[in-house]
């Protein structure tokens, strides 16, 4: 397993491909350090003995002891130590700590190879590939990230019926020794600190569309991938020290006629698998959001709950209410992936066939409790950042910055004034307001909040797929069997 430090001299090693305010930066560029920093927590996580059982794992394929952010979940406990190492580490760090979107990918396209090999009865070797490539990522302690998301051009039309057939990436060349793709994957979450990007369709695909069905892993500074970033970081502080500095950075990763060898390619054409790709990468990074929302529900509540002691209002009964919904978030959020955990087998949920077996045997979570609780969790982030606003007033959007308070002509007016508990000290007020800023009134906490409603599929995509896969028969049937009605399907609960 690699160190942070290792994790920071690989970053320097790569050939420049990020793309900021129409200048090339480096990878060690300064804008980038905080979202670098979240990903090294993950290496020096694996290495605490505190912390090394929740965050390490061993390889199914080489027995080798391995950062679990590059395990193939191989049980119902892999599942739980997934979820917990994520609740355990984001409040360590931030909203996010980066390494999910890789290890959800990895995961989808482990099954997703298997399978499409399967239909194709030996004709090609993308499990094979797969393997190989997850050999190499696991021992050199690689970070993935993930790139599903297209552009998708006109909202209502398929990727075959876009105006421009680029809205969404797809294969325009097939080689000897590889293929060549082109499109662009939008707001991929730590793709310019990541060491790979593994790409993956974002839609269910028709026959007409296996051009678009395709899936692949890169280096990130691949030849003729560029990417254009949009780093969100907590307001530089030089005098009032944070514990952490939290950070993360998207970007457009532009394909323009990128070649891919056939060794990195784990499915092309297979349209029915690059659906099911899309459903279960989608189904991993929900399942993981029941570890990350419910931690930074951790946050949010320790934010509200000081504020409220800081206001003097802790015991209010307004106060308490709005308490108590921050921690029904969380927990039912954090319940609903462990028993997405639980239930979690090696089997995916087909239209028409219910759950059947998928892959070669790696667990994957129980879809409808991996859906509902990331939905409740997607739907409330709104709700729980009016909740901080009511709890702490006006003061976390005009609080002074630093240099006002080191300015002595205004920093000891500006402790008398910002002073609110007679018991806290008031260096640990002033750091405490300025970080709850950071959480609700800045450009990072805006950033957080979309991405927190839309990572891994709007609410609407997740209610697709409570509806489409819930056994609402059976419900109609207790109901028929209960007023006497006859009943026309299986009573049963499929
Ligand atoms: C901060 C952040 C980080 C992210 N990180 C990643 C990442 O690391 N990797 C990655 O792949 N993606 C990432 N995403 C993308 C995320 O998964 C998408 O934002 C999400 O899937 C929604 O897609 P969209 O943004 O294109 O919204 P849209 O799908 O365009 O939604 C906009 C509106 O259009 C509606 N709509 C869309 N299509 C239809 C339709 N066919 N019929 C009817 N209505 C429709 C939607 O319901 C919604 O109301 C990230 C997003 C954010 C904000």
């Amino acid at each position: 397993m690699r160190t942070s430090k290792q994790y920071f001299e690989g970053l320097k090693k790569k050939s420049s491909n990020l793309y900021l305010r129409g200048e090339k930066i480096d990878r060690d560029a300064e804008e980038l350090m905080n979202a670098a920093n979240v990903i090294a927590t993950t290496f020096d996580a694996a290495a605490d003995p505190a912390s090394e059982k929740l965050c390490t794992a061993t390889s199914h394929l080489t027995g080798e002891k391995i950062n679990r952010f590059t395990h193939v979940h191989q049980s119902v406990d892999d599942l739980h130590k997934k979820q917990d190492m994520t609740r355990l580490l984001v409040p360590r760090v931030g909203p996010c700590i980066g390494r999910c979107m890789g290890v959800d990918a990895l995961n989808a396209l482990n099954s997703v190879s298997f399978e499409a090999d399967k239909v194709n009865k030996g004709s090609t070797e993308y499990h094979k590939n797969f393997l190989k490539w997850l050999e190499n990522f696991q021992r050199n302690d690689l970070v993935g990230s993930c790139a599903q998301t297209d552009t998708k051009g006109l909202r209502l039309l398929r990727p075959a019926q876009q105006p421009d057939p680029d809205a969404y990436l797809h294969v325009v060349e097939k080689k000897q020794d590889g293929i060549v793709v082109r499109g662009c994957k939008l707001h991929i979450t730590f793709a310019s600190v990541a060491d790979e990007i593994l790409v993956v369709p974002t839609r269910s695909l028709t026959k007409e569309e296996g051009d678009w069905a395709v899936a692949f892993a890169i280096p990130a500074d691949h030849e003729g991938v560029k990417q254009v970033l949009h780093p969100h970081n907590m307001r530089k502080r030089t005098q009032i020290k944070r514990g952490f500095d939290f950070g993360f950075v998207d970007s457009y990763v532009i394909f323009d006629n990128v070649f891919i060898p056939w060794e990195r390619v784990f499915l092309c054409g297979e349209y029915q698998h690059g659906g099911i790709c899309a459903l279960l990468f989608a189904l991993f990074h929900r399942h993981s959001y029941s570890g990350c929302k419910p931690a930074m529900g951790d946050l949010l509540l320790g934010l509200a709950s000081l504020a409220a002691d800081i206001n003097g209002i802790p015991n209010e009964p307004h106060v308490r209410e709005k308490l108590s919904k921050l921690i029904e978030v969380a927990e039912l959020g954090y319940a609903a992936g462990y028993t997405a955990s639980d239930l979690g087998k090696p089997e995916v949920y087909m239209p028409g066939r219910g759950l059947v077996p998928y892959g070669p045997g790696a667990y994957i979570p129980n879809s409808i409790y991996a859906n509902v609780g990331r939905c409740l969790t997607g739907e409330a982030v709104f709700e729980e950042q009016q909740i901080l606003c009511e709890v702490a007033g006006g003061i976390p959007s005009t609080f002074p910055y630093e240099q006002d308070f080191a300015n002595p002509e205004t920093g000891k007016l500006l402790e008398k004034y910002t002073r609110r508990s007679t018991e806290m000290p008031i260096e640990d007020q002033i750091k405490f307001w300025m970080l709850f800023s950071d959480f609700t009134n800045s450009d990072l906490s805006a950033a957080t909040n979309y991405g927190a409603m839309h990572g891994g599929g709007s609410p609407i995509m997740e209610q697709i797929a409570i509806y489409t896969q819930y056994d609402i028969n059976y419900r109609k049937n207790l109901v028929k069997a209960m007023a006497g009605m006859p009943i026309t399907a299986p009573a049963k609960k499929k």
